[in-house]
Order: structure tokens, then C-alpha cells, then sequence
């Protein structure tokens, strides 16, 4: 795939998530995580039992959401700590914890605008599965986005079918193309997250993912290293039979050779994954954060005097 593209900011070599947000709302603007109570159909039955073998939703739910509280206190609580945090000024209801869009159309349209009605928030971020979206849903969805921000995040995962299957995922990767192409054009923005490390993949798979999502109608993408979590599949198997993990270098490098490989447009809004260190098995890399693997791959792109798809699409 080589195509004439427009870049991103001239000062940054990839285009981050951040300044994305900044620009769609004129202000800093930050997501707030919120439970709407939902569960998941790879772990309810409907599609499969046990979910995904590397999930353990409480590895991805920030302390201070509790499910028992309303959708107003959760959003009261996340607001008050992105404000004191990160200085944010407006906010989007971050609908986070297992498949969010997994329960009847009205009761979801109730949760959502339970969310929507709180005076501080500007729009829903809704994750969820790509085969967890029927028709009445992205109806919902569309008719929503007329009225405010509306983005839909998918779970890639992995762009390879076998590792979909290994890991449990319960659909394969044509779901993923089906749901953005059911999406596309209907004023939802598209997210979507995929881990990089699987241990039956090989380094030239992880890069050739970038390609293959550049070809997908997505706004942005969240890139998280595979982390072996407490309380799961993964973490039996690796018990019994340890399977290599990245180093903290290792993964700067393969962020940078990945985003020199990802279409310009794409807006980066994770470089890493943050299991909370007291759940986290490996790797660990000490006290580095995302915003150290973030500063380390800016300077690595510099110093290569590279930037966000130049070895796959064209400058002008
Ligand atoms: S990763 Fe998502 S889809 Fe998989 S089991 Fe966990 S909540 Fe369900």
C-alpha cells in the first residue's frame, strides 16, 4: 500500500491521540472511564466461557470506578481526578470494562444517555467486540452521533486468525473488517486496540499489522505490548511453559519500526499496556511509564529522521 497522504503536525513524528482530541474539541480533552455494568459474551457463554486468555478486566479499570456506584458518581470521580491530573477542561464517558455494547438496545440507550446527561461530558467512547454490534445497535450508535461525539473501540487484538483462536477470542479477523466497514460512513468515529507479542507470532507479523490496519476505516489506535496478567490463561501457560516478552527497549524499537509502517492519519492513543504492577507478571520493567515508551520513541524517530508512514505512503 503506497498512497499520497497529508501529515500530521510538522513538531511531532507520529500523530498522537492528545492533540487529536485537542483539535476536535478547542481543549484539552480526556476520557473517563466508566462501568455501565455490562458483561461479555466471550465470558457469559453467548459466544464462548472464559474470555480471552490474556483478560483480566480488573487489570484494565482504573481504582477509582466501582460498578455498584451510579454512572453520575463515576463520572463526578473520573472528571475531578483528570482535572487535577492532567488539567483537562472537557470529557468524554469512557465506556471501558468488558463489551459495552453487549445488552438490549434499550437498556443500552439508557446507560448511554445516563452518561451523556451529565453536564461535563461531550460524548461516549464505547469499547466493545467487533461481532457485538447488530444492526439496532449501530442504528443506536448513528442517531447518537448526530447529537454529540460518538467512537466505537475495537478489539482487534491480533490481525492473525490462528492467534485469534489461540487466545480465545471467540471471531476471527473478517469480523473486525465487517463491523468498520458497518460502521464507516455513519458518523462514528472508529478506535480500535491491538497487542503485539503473542508468542506464536514473529517480529515481521507485528510490523505487517500495520499495514493490514492502515486499510481499515479507523480514526485511532491504541498499541498495547502483551502483558501476562494474574488471573488468567495466559498466566498458567506461561507458568508452565515461559514464553518470551519484550524488553523495554525492545518494544521502543518495534513501536517505531510499526508506526513508520502505519497510515499518517491514524491517531496513536496508547504506545504500551498498563497493567497496575501488583497484577502485572511480565514483564516488568521497573518503574517506566507509557509517557517514558511515548518520549523514547519520539526521540527514536528523530534520531532516524523518520516519522509516522514514511515507509509505506507518500509525503506531499
Ligand atoms: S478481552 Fe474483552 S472480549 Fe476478551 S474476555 Fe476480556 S472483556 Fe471479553
Amino acid at each position: 500500500m503506497r498512497e499520497n497522504i497529508s501529515v500530521m503536525a510538522a513538531d511531532r513524528p507520529y500523530n498522537d491521540y492528545y492533540h487529536y482530541l485537542k483539535n476536535r474539541f478547542g481543549a484539552v480533552t480526556y476520557k473517563v472511564s466508566v462501568d455501565g455494568g455490562f458483561t461479555c459474551p466471550n465470558i457469559d457463554g453467548t459466544v464462548a466461557r472464559g474470555g480471552c486468555t490474556y483478560c483480566n478486566n480488573r487489570s484494565f479499570v482504573p481504582k477509582y470506578l466501582n460498578r455498584k456506584d451510579s454512572i453520575r458518581t463515576q463520572i463526578d470521580r473520573g472528571v475531578e481526578s483528570q482535572r487535577l491530573r492532567y488539567g483537562a477542561e472537557r470529557f468524554l464517558a469512557y465506556f471501558q470494562a468488558y463489551t459495552n455494547t453487549h445488552d438490549t438496545v434499550d437498556r443500552l440507550e439508557v446507560r448511554y444517555r445516563e452518561a451523556l446527561d451529565h453536564t461535563d461530558i461531550d460524548g461516549l467512547v464505547i469499547g466493545t467486540r467487533a461481532d457485538c454490534l447488530a444492526d439496532p445497535v449501530i442504528s443506536l450508535l448513528e442517531s447518537l452521533a448526530r447529537e454529540c461525539y460518538i467512537a466505537v473501540e475495537i478489539g482487534i487484538e491480533s490481525v492473525y486468525d490462528e492467534t485469534l483462536m489461540r487466545i480465545n477470542r471467540g471471531h476471527d479477523f473478517s469480523a473486525v473488517e465487517q463491523a468498520c466497514e458497518r460502521l464507516a460512513g455513519r458518523g462514528i468515529h472508529i478506535g480500535a486496540h491491538l497487542i503485539l507479542g503473542f508468542p506464536n507470532e514473529r517480529r515481521r507479523q507485528w510490523i505487517d499489522s500495520a499495514d493490514v490496519v492502515s486499510g481499515l476505516p479507523i480514526k485511532y489506535l491504541k498499541l498495547h505490548h502483551l502483558q501476562v496478567v494474574k488471573g488468567t490463561a495466559m498466566a498458567r501457560q506461561y507458568y508452565d511453559n515461559p514464553f518470551p516478552v519484550f524488553d523495554f527497549d525492545q518494544w521502543v524499537e518495534l513501536v517505531a519500526d510499526f508506526i513508520e509502517c502505519l497510515r499518517p492519519d491514524i491517531a496513536i492513543a496508547r504506545m504500551a499496556g498498563s497493567a497496575p504492577s501488583g497484577m502485572l507478571i511480565v514483564p516488568q520493567w521497573g518503574r517506566k511509564k507509557h509517557s517514558e515508551v511515548k518520549q523514547r520513541v519520539k526521540e527514536l524517530l528523530e534520531a532516524r529522521g523518520t516519522r509516522q508512514g514514511i515507509a509505506k505512503f507518500t509525503y506531499y
